[in-house]
């Protein structure tokens, strides 16, 4: 059941497909929701300028599905006492902090558009997206998932997919698609790190940790650092990502299985960072940054193309160093993936 105009959302079609098929309200109800979503995306809102600093706007759905709910907290304002509110302002607060002191990038854009977030959105809703325009969260079920504004690498996730939309623009489906996924969480998994102060050595590297509900058996949605065990529980399912091309996964759901062979180049990611040490958003999230908004990375292009993209960043960001160069060629080997 997939649709042909992406809902850059976190948790995947096939998830809640199967949490449907086995009679899950929730589930239910949050499908039906995508679907509407997915059918109307809009186009992103005007940029305010340059800010050097976030410009953000939280707004309350009050579960009732109509967006953009009702205004509760704005940049600058002190914490309410709703605490998604504040998640969320935190979480989108850290992204724009990662991409503005780490790459020098205002904003999503570029220009300093504005961010703006619905918590609260629909009853029981099992998701969180990226509409073109605004981040939308639910609160969860409370059986599967929690509150979807509790992780900051979901936050910071969504938001990423803005930074392609406005950079790479890469297309929603098969190889480009699992690339967009994959740059998402690569990035949205430094925004933690970020915010966390943590070197790639002690990163979770994980998407999602702690949005599960207590009792599914799992730890998050997704691993970079180990595709394919971030959860096996009898209602999710088994975690279906590959971490190497020998077992890419060839379907027609999730628009040609993005957020399932996304795991082979978020595993070339992870080998690239823990192979160069230290913070995993200096040298090896600049080349992953440099590829992506680069300008020369066609929004077609599959994973070899990409991996070809990352070394030719490494080689311009890292002259003197051919060092770092051959170790991206090796991480994507490893993964078997080769950039010729
Ligand atoms: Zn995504």
């Amino acid at each position: 059941m997939t649709a042909a105009v992406p809902l850059c959302a976190i948790v995947p079609p096939y998830v809640l497909d199967r949490l449907a098929e086995a009679g899950h309200e929730p589930a239910v109800r949050s499908l039906a929701l995508d679907t509407a979503h997915r059918a109307a995306r809009l186009t992103a809102p005007p940029p305010t300028g340059g800010h050097p600093a976030p410009s953000r706007v939280i707004a309350d759905d009050g579960h009732s599905q109509r967006l953009p709910g009702r205004t509760v907290r704005t940049e600058g304002q002190a914490p309410v006492s709703d605490q998604s509110v504040n998640h969320a302002y935190d979480g989108l607060g850290a992204t724009f902090a990662l991409y503005a002191d780490v790459y020098g990038r205002r904003s999503i854009d570029d220009q300093g558009l504005r961010l703006d977030a619905t918590v609260h959105y629909g009853q029981d809703y099992d998701n969180a997206f990226w509409n073109g325009q605004r981040m939308v969260f639910g609160d969860g079920d409370g059986q599967i998932f929690g509150d979807f504004t509790a992780c900051i690498d979901v936050i910071g996730h969504e938001l990423t997919h803005g930074v392609t939309q406005f950079t790479a623009g890469l297309q929603y489906q098969d190889q480009p698609g699992a690339l967009n996924e994959s740059v998402s969480d690569v990035f949205g998994s430094l925004v933690k790190q970020y915010a966390l102060h943590q070197d790639s050595a002690d990163a979770d590297w994980l998407i999602g940790a702690g949005l599960l509900a207590p009792g599914v058996q799992g730890v998050a949605l997704r691993s970079l650092k180990a595709p394919g065990t971030a959860y096996d529980d009898p209602q999710l399912g088994k975690d279906p990502q590959p971490a190497h091309m020998r077992d890419y996964v060839n379907t027609a759901e999730d628009n040609g299985g993005v957020h399932i062979n996304s795991g082979i180049p978020n595993h070339a990611f992870y080998l690239l960072a823990t192979a160069l040490g230290g913070p995993a958003w200096e040298r090896a999230g600049r080349i992953w940054y440099d590829a992506l908004t680069g300008r020369r990375l066609p929004a077609d292009a599959d994973f070899t193309a990409f991996a070809r993209a990352t070394v030719a960043a490494a080689k311009a960001r890292y002259p003197d160093q051919t060092s770092v160069a051959d170790t991206v060629t090796a991480s994507w080997a490893q993964v078997g993936v080769s950039p010729g």
